[in-house]
C-alpha cells in the first residue's frame, strides 16, 4: 500500500510502498478514502508532540473498516467510519475512570502516537472508530471529523441556549464549519472577520449579523446586539480574541478553539464583574464525532473542501501551511 510519511522532523513527505498492517486485538483496519490535511499536521511534522519518524500524519480520516482484530464485536467490515483527533485513550487514568476519555493523560492522536491518515490503510484502536452516515460522502466528512467537531462540540458544550447571540470569530477552516453548526443550533449568528470580503460567504452559511473588525470595535458591535453570549474562536491572533471580550454579555464564555502563538493579554475585572469566562475546548472523542457526522448529515452543514490525490501530498500541505488554501484541503486515495 502508498503511505506518505516524513522521515524525519521538517523533511520533506515521502510516498512509500509498505505492507500493509495488521490489526491487532481490539484494533480495526481502515481502507482509507480520504484524509483532511490540518493545520495540526505541523505538529507530526516538526516532531512537536515526541512522535517517532518516519510518520504519517492524518486525524481527519474517513473510510471502510477492511478488517477487525481479536476481540473488535462493535465493527464489521465494510462499516463506513473515520478516524479525528481522539485517537485512543487507556481507560485507566484518572480522567479516563471519571469518563472523561478526551481528557486521558495517555490519550493517542492518529498521525502522531501512530501511522494516520495518509495512506492507503491504517490501524485505529476501535474505541477510536466512529460511524460515517450513509449520505454524507468521505470527502465531507473528513474535515468534520477535526475542525467539524471542535466548532460544533465547543457550541452544544457552551451555555448558550437556542436563540441567543453567538458570535463566530473567523470565517476561515474552522469558522465557516462554526458559523454553519451556530446557525443550524438555533442560535443567533454573528460573524467577525478582517474586512467585507467575507460578508456574502458568511451571511450564506448562516450568519445574521456580519462585523468586519477593521472597520468597528467589535466588542460595541456585539453590545448594540445585546452582547454575545458566547464567543466561538476560530483565529490564531490572541489580539483578535481580546478585542471581543467586552462585547460578552453577563455570564458569557470566550470559547477558545484556535491557538495562537503569542499569550493573550486582557484586563481581568471585567470578566468578575460579568462572571464571565475564556474556556478552552479541546474537540471530543469518537461519539462527538459520530453525533457530529449525524448532526451534519441531518442538517447540510457541509465543509468547503479542495481534493487532492495522496500523490500530491507535498502540495496539499505546503498550500494549507502557507494559507493559500480557502478552506479544507483533503487527500484522496483513489
Ligand atoms: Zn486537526
Ligand atoms: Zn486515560
Amino acid at each position: 500500500m502508498k503511505i506518505a510519511r516524513v522521515p524525519a522532523a521538517n523533511e520533506k513527505f515521502e510516498l512509500t510502498d509498505i505492507e500493509i498492517p495488521e490489526p491487532g486485538p481490539g484494533h480495526v483496519r481502515v481502507k482509507v478514502h480520504a484524509c483532511g490535511v490540518c493545520h495540526s499536521d505541523l505538529l507530526t511534522v516538526i516532531g512537536m508532540m515526541g512522535n517517532s519518524f518516519p510518520r504519517a500524519p492524518g486525524h481527519e480520516i474517513a473510510g471502510e473498516v477492511h478488517a477487525v482484530g481479536e476481540g473488535v464485536r462493535t465493527w464489521k467490515v465494510g462499516d463506513r467510519v473515520g478516524v479525528g483527533w481522539f485517537g485512543g485513550c487507556d481507560f485507566t487514568c484518572e480522567p479516563c475512570r471519571r469518563g472523561d476519555f478526551i481528557s486521558c493523560v495517555n490519550g493517542k492522536v492518529p498521525g502522531i502516537a501512530y501511522d494516520g491518515g495518509y495512506a492507503e490503510y491504517m490501524v485505529a484502536p476501535a474505541e477510536a472508530i466512529a460511524r460515517i452516515p450513509d449520505d454524507l460522502s468521505y470527502v465531507d466528512a473528513a474535515p468534520l471529523l477535526c475542525a467539524g467537531i471542535t466548532t460544533f462540540n465547543s457550541l452544544r458544550e457552551s451555555v448558550a441556549r437556542p436563540g441567543d447571540l453567538v458570535a463566530v470569530l473567523g470565517v476561515g477552516g474552522l469558522g465557516h464549519l462554526g458559523i454553519q453548526y451556530a446557525a443550524k443550533m438555533g442560535f443567533e449568528v454573528a460573524a467577525i472577520a478582517r474586512g467585507q470580503d467575507k460578508e456574502p460567504l458568511a451571511k450564506q452559511l448562516g450568519a445574521h449579523h456580519y462585523i468586519d473588525s477593521t472597520a468597528y470595535d467589535v466588542a460595541d458591535e456585539l453590545n448594540k446586539l445585546g452582547g454575545a453570549q458566547v464567543i466561538l474562536a476560530t483565529v490564531t491572533v490572541a489580539d483578535a480574541m481580546a478585542a471581543t471580550i467586552g462585547g460578552l454579555k453577563a455570564r458569557g464564555q470566550l470559547v477558545v478553539v484556535g491557538a495562537p502563538p503569542e499569550p493573550m493579554e486582557t484586563p481581568l475585572a471585567p470578566l468578575i464583574f460579568k462572571s464571565a469566562a475564556v474556556q478552552g475546548h479541546a474537540s471530543g472523542t469518537s461519539q462527538d464525532s459520530e453525533d457530529t457526522l449525524r448532526f451534519s448529515a441531518l442538517t447540510g452543514v457541509r465543509p468547503m473542501t479542495e481534493t487532492v490525490p495522496l500523490s500530491e501530498v507535498q502540495a496539499a500541505y505546503d498550500k494549507m501551511m502557507s494559507g493559500a488554501a480557502r478552506f479544507r484541503m483533503v487527500l484522496t486515495m483513489d
